[in-house]
């Protein structure tokens, strides 16, 4: 069922509408059922922004090089979309980051927009909702989207993967390097940025960097068509560096565009979505058959008390679930459903 709000909401959209932009969004947040009208209807349009993922440790100065970079490219003519995630702060729902960043830019621009996805305490599908976020903010022609995280927990590395380009943000002085390493950070960047490079130790950050790097695929001598993510420091602060960082990001966007990696990364993300959305979908099901026949809560009371197993139980629901459709569907129709 889609209303006529829905369709306007998705003409102001496709119009470059913020407020239709930020309604969108809000659905999407929320799982409201017109979200999926909504979503329906602008992925086949194929809007294609460069996402630029930017993570890294807090204080390194994620924010300002947002900033810094959302500056650049709106004196280049673009249109910027700002979106931040922050899985690791329930209680702020990553409204801190976009803040920030909203802050440190010229207000009332048009063609800036800026929006945090709040987590609610939700546990998982953080990744799919950020995609579908990026979905609705590419058809309202935003490009590029800045894609901010903290960190590198799981959900971190995950909401990266939907970036084509990774920023990994590095301070000196402060033992990120090792603390991204630990982290497994290092296998997700595409571009080491080395910020605060007015502060001592930038260039022992650096090397350290390039040392840790050169153990890594594509490491310098070896030409087995990897891509060689380079170091380049700035200090985001006073715009320094920028220029440099914007003609790496599009040099990597060549690269991977070239290289049929951006085909291959579609395929990946195509699927993950496709898993979480059957299972999202699958277990609603499961739920809403299982409450019908007022098996839930007999089911999580079996578990909370220690008399059975989650699988054996799902087990049994399953079962309870299908006898329910053999009782009420004709068997051995085509064969397909089986
Ligand atoms: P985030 O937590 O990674 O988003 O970091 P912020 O962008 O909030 O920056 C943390 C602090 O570092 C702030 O006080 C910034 O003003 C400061 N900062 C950011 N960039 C630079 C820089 O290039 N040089 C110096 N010295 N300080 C910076």
């Amino acid at each position: 069922m889609k209303g006529s709000g829905t369709q306007d909401l998705i003409q102001g959209l496709l119009a470059g509408n913020r407020r239709a932009l930020a309604r969108a969004i809000t659905l999407i947040e929320n799982r409201d059922p017109a979200a999926r009208d909504i979503l329906r209807h602008i992925y086949p349009l194929a809007a294609d922004p460069a996402i630029i993922g930017v993570t890294g440790a807090p204080g390194v100065g994620k924010s300002t090089l947002v900033a810094a970079l959302t500056r650049a490219y709106r004196a280049r003519g673009r249109r910027v979309g700002v979106l931040a995630v922050d899985p690791s702060s329930p209680f702020t729902g990553g409204a801190l980051l976009g803040d920030r960043v909203r802050l440190m830019t010229a207000e009332r621009d048009d063609d800036v927009y800026f929006r945090s996805v709040a987590t609610r305490g939700r546990v998982g599908g953080l990744s799919r909702a950020t995609a579908s976020v990026l979905q609705v903010m590419a058809a309202a022609s935003f490009d590029p989207i800045l894609l901010e995280t903290v960190g590198a927990g799981q959900s971190e590395v995950e909401v990266m993967g939907l970036a084509e380009t990774v920023l990994v943000v590095l301070a000196p002085g402060l033992g990120d390097e090792i603390q991204a390493f630990k982290a497994g950070i290092l296998e997700i960047g595409d571009i080491f940025v080395v910020n605060k490079a007015d502060r001592e130790g930038a260039d022992r950050t650096v090397t350290e960097l390039k040392a840790m790097l050169a153990l890594g695929p594509g490491h310098p001598g070896e030409d087995d068509g990897h891509w060689r993510p380079p170091v380049i420091k700035t200090v985001a602060r006073d715009g320094e560096g920028i220029e440099e960082l914007i003609e790496a990001i599009v040099e990597h966007r060549r690269f991977v565009r070239a290289s049929g990696r951006t085909a291959a990364r579609r395929r990946r993300l195509a699927e993950q979505q496709l898993w979480e959305s059957a299972a999202e979908r699958l277990v609603a099901d499961l739920q809403q058959a299982a409450q019908a026949r007022s098996l839930w809560s007999e089911a999580v009371a079996a578990i909370a008390e220690g008399r059975r197993d989650p699988d054996s139980v799902v087990e049994d629901l399953l079962a309870a679930v299908d006898g329910r459709k053999e009782a009420s569907e004709p068997q051995e129709k085509g064969g397909v459903g089986a």
